[in-house]
């Protein structure tokens, strides 16, 4: 069974499938002024705590979970479609 971490952001439902996910670190240098994942103590990403941070750029942030060569980074829009990947 898959490990999937979900979160709303700024309106998208972002959901990182963390078996999925091989540490390669795209979405996190791509992230823009998002700063949405970080890597967890065995180099996976997670959502990093957002606590206090400003609105994420959107776009930038689409091109971050879009960029993950696994596609273990799925979001979907507040209709429910899927924007990413
Ligand atoms: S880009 Fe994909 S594989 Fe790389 S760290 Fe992010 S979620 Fe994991």
């Amino acid at each position: 069974m898959s490990e999937i971490d979900e979160q709303v952001i700024s309106g998208l439902t972002v959901s990182i499938d963390r078996d999925l996910c091989v540490g390669f670190g795209d979405c996190i240098d791509l992230g823009g002024d998002g700063d949405v994942f970080e890597f967890d103590e065995e180099g996976i990403a997670v959502f990093r705590d957002r606590a206090g941070l400003p609105e994420i750029d959107q776009e930038a942030f689409l091109d971050a979970c879009r960029a993950c060569p696994v596609d273990a980074i799925v979001v979907l829009d507040g209709d429910g479609e899927q924007v990413a990947p």
